[in-house]
């Protein structure tokens, strides 16, 4: 079982004690124990023949039915007591149930477990319900799962994490908080297999809060006290002994490693279209799937990073600073086991043109793009002291004296550059620099081997030594 804590502090010290009962296995305090060798009985092995490797993640569209009996039949449950129960439908949008499922995957990443979100046709699996509220199954408000609990693995049992309950902590609902949602059919689900509370604030087993909230809980593989709000001996007697218990060994002893996943995640632009035109601050959308589950997308924008996605759909808002002419998007997705998919795109800000063809006579146009030109107080070819004195956002440096705005362009492409201004090269690309196409200003010109340097303030390089070379 996983409490609610913020509803069992703030209905005081004896619903608080209630809930330390647990350890004595009440019902009324969360543990069904089905264990008829009783508390601190041995911890068995199941045999690996009657063992389900699936896990039903069941949001009960349009409402779960439950009668009552015994688990280990579909749709039997003997938390709820005496009587049919109707479990209400997961609250949440799609989303939040995707992140949910694709977090309940991680965690069980590392063992022979599947997780799925359909209910399987056939054979044995374990039935998660992640729906509904704690009363709809018998339980007193403020618990946020119950499970049924022997010391060892139960064929066919249902578990409970109550998705719809508030967290008046934070002025939600259960399964609007990934973390917490995903710690608790974590922990409700692993309470089927045997595993007792852990008193570790760092495994999903525990009752203890992270030290930040948003940090996954993930089952470790260390030995530990069980317990609550306190340390105390275990209910299952782990390992010949009911000192500590090891979550991650018991798993891994029941179901086996999981199988390494290879398979990387495919990522596309759903917004904007390749060679777009943008404005300042504009949307990113991107698709991205993967054959087990998205961890996150990355955005970066000319190879900064520029915003992290980890629920569908993967949106970015970019900033309001971006300077005029191409830039590179790239999306990075990653999957539950950090293999990762890219995409890659150019896009425009400013007016299309072709070279001279602005309708703003202030402007000129460079790589296909208006923007600013030397008439332009930072434009293109104005004078700079500092790359934020430049609309591009670089300012170039001859180190002879001459500095002026400068804009990126592509040396190998004739006439990337507006009338009055040359193409030279700037390390891996290039930039726009005035008189290189007729030799005059900004200094020597005279090789056509371009024996002279330019050095760069801008463009995200640093101070830099240019080659240059006529445009
Ligand atoms: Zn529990």
């Amino acid at each position: 079982m996983k409490p609610n804590w913020a509803v069992a502090i703030s209905a005081g010290i004896l619903a608080f004690s209630g809930m330390m009962t647990l350890a004595s296995a009440e019902r009324r305090a969360g543990f069904v124990f089905s264990d008829p060798r009783g508390i601190g009985a041995e911890f068995q092995l199941p045999n690996p023949a009657t063992v389900s490797h699936t896990i039903f993640m069941n949001r009960c569209a349009g409402g779960c039915t439950l009668t009552p009996g015994s688990d280990g039949t579909q749709n039997q449950s003997d938390i709820i007591g005496n009587s049919t129960r109707h479990i209400s439908q997961f609250g949440g949008t799609d989303a939040q149930w995707n992140a949910i499922v694709s977090c309940v995957k991680q965690t069980y990443a590392p063992f022979n477990v599947t997780i799925v979100d359909q209910r399987p046709a056939s054979g044995d699996y374990h039935t998660a319900i992640v729906a509904g509220l704690p009363s709809e199954a018998g339980q007193p408000s403020g618990v946020l799962g119950v499970s049924p609990f022997s010391c060892g693995y139960l064929p066919n049992a249902i578990s409970f994490s109550f998705a719809n309950s508030p967290l008046p902590s934070s002025a939600g609902h259960e399964y609007a908080d990934l973390a917490d949602a995903c710690w608790t059919v974590s922990q409700e689900t692993a309470h089927s297999w045997g595993l007792d509370h852990k008193h570790d604030p760092k495994d999903p087993m525990t009752y203890l809060p992270s030290p930040d909230p948003t940090t996954l809980k993930v089952f470790q593989n260390q030995a530990g006290s069980c317990g609550e709000g306190s340390p105390r001996a275990c209910n299952c007697t782990y390992n010949n002994s009911t000192a500590s218990m090891n979550s991650y060994a018991l798993i891994m002893a029941t179901f086996g490693p999981g199988t390494p996943d290879s398979t990387p995640p495919t990522v596309s632009f759903q917004l904007p279209a390749a060679s777009a035109s943008i404005l300042p601050g504009f949307s990113v959308i991107a698709n991205a799937t993967d054959n087990v589950g998205i961890s996150k997308v990355e955005l970066r924008v000319d190879g900064n990073l520029a915003g992290t996605s980890t629920v569908a759909p993967f949106q970015f808002t970019t900033s309001t600073a971006i300077t005029q002419g191409m830039h590179t998007l790239e999306l990075t997705a990653y999957d539950l086991s950090d293999n990762t998919g890219k995409a890659t795109e150019t896009v425009q800000y400013g007016q299309s043109c072709t070279n001279g063809g602005c309708t703003d006579a202030s402007q000129v146009c460079v790589a296909g793009t208006c923007q600013a030109g030397p008439n332009t107080t930072g434009g293109l070819g104005s004078t700079c002291t500092n790359n934020s004195d430049c609309v591009s956002n670089s300012c170039g440096d001859d180190g002879t004296g001459n500095k002026y705005c400068v804009t990126s362009c592509d040396p190998a492409t004739a006439g990337a550059c507006p009338s009055g201004f040359g193409c030279i090269s700037a390390g891996t690309s290039g930039v726009c620099w005035p008189g290189a196409d007729s030799g005059g200003a900004g200094g020597c010109s005279t090789g056509g081997n371009g024996s002279s340097t330019l050095m760069l303030v801008g463009l995200g390089l640093g101070a830099m030594l240019l080659t240059r070379k006529r445009g």
